[in-house]
């Protein structure tokens, strides 16, 4: 089958072996679309660690081909979730699946989605509603990060903003919406298109950090309100405690909500993912989808990897 292989510091497409089931609970996905994110660019340029060798990829829906599971069968329409824990522990019995010692990570820490076939547990395997496309299925990682915001308390009365003028803050905005979130903006810390009002937000959510922008969303969050960080970024920050602490600001740092409610959400139709959806290629195109994902994160590319 053909694979985007991370291969030392080199990026290609390779012939790699299809995976063959292995043990107890593994399923054969044969992977219909699959989704490109921004940790799959901190992933290809060697920002996160990584084996030496990996097939990239986390954010995909597709096809059971093959299961050593009573649950699914050929023919299954799913999706999956990246985050592999081990489900015993006393962390994932709380619903702290991150934090669970033994989890891996698709296309971080095991061979990913930008593949024919990906080889999954079973526990990490959500069947799709009939009706629902692959490319909607597709977007179930984002919807699920996005929704892990709520996990901070906030309330519909309060007013909110998410720093950001991407694809993920767009996305996040019209899922607080769906909630009630009417009163949320969105401010570009970048571009600083806009102005904010200094110390006027009850809860600020950023969906890009930097050091400038951490001082950006104090600056912006009420004394004693939140400041939800949300991006995944691998670069160290820094700030001054004698400044922050004026404000006494509650941090909440949130990684998923649940995988379930986000497909249940895709399944109402009240969410459009469409309009954030950049095109579908091939995985031999993958030079320029991965440097136009770069230079923009407004919508998000799609590999068909399956033809
Ligand atoms: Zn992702
Ligand atoms: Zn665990």
């Amino acid at each position: 089958m053909k694979a985007i292989v991370k291969d030392g510091s080199n990026l290609a497409v390779q012939n790699v072996n299809r995976p063959q089931l292995q043990g107890d609970g593994d399923v054969i996905v044969q992977v219909m679309l699959a989704g490109l994110c921004r940790t799959d660019l901190y992933a290809a340029e060697g920002k996160l660690q990584t084996p030496e060798k990996l097939i990239l990829g986390h954010e995909f829906a597709g096809l059971v081909m093959d299961a050593e599971s009573d649950q699914f069968k050929a023919g299954d329409r799913v999706c999956v979730n990246p985050l592999l824990s081990c489900g015993r522990c006393s962390h994932c019995h709380k619903g702290a699946h991150g934090a669970c010692a033994e989890a891996k990570f698709i296309g971080i820490d095991l061979d990913g989605c930008f593949a024919g076939y990906i080889i999954v547990p079973g526990s990490s395997i959500y069947k799709l509603p009939a009706a629902m496309p692959y490319l909607e299925a597709a977007y179930a990682e984002p919807v699920a990060a996005s929704l892990a915001v709520f996990k901070a308390g906030i309330s519909p009365s309060e007013k909110g903003v998410i720093f950001g003028s991407n694809r993920f803050s767009q996305l996040m905005q019209n899922i607080m919406r769906i909630y009630g979130f009417e009163n949320v903006d969105l401010f570009d810390p970048v571009g600083q298109k806009g102005q904010l009002e200094r110390s006027s937000y009850d809860y600020v959510i950023e969906t890009v950090i930097s050091t400038d922008i951490f001082g950006q969303l104090v600056d912006t969050v009420k004394p004693g309100g939140k400041i939800i960080l949300k991006s995944r970024n691998y670069e160290a920050l820094s700030f001054r405690m004698n400044e922050v602490i004026k404000k006494e600001p509650i941090f909440h740092l949130v990684n998923y909500g649940s995988f379930q409610e986000s497909i249940d959400l895709l399944a109402t139709g009240k969410l459009d993912v469409q309009n954030l959806v950049d095109g579908v290629y091939r995985l031999e195109q993958y030079d320029a989808v991965f440097a136009g994902s770069k230079a923009s994160e407004s919508l998000k590319p799609f590999f068909a990897p399956w033809d």
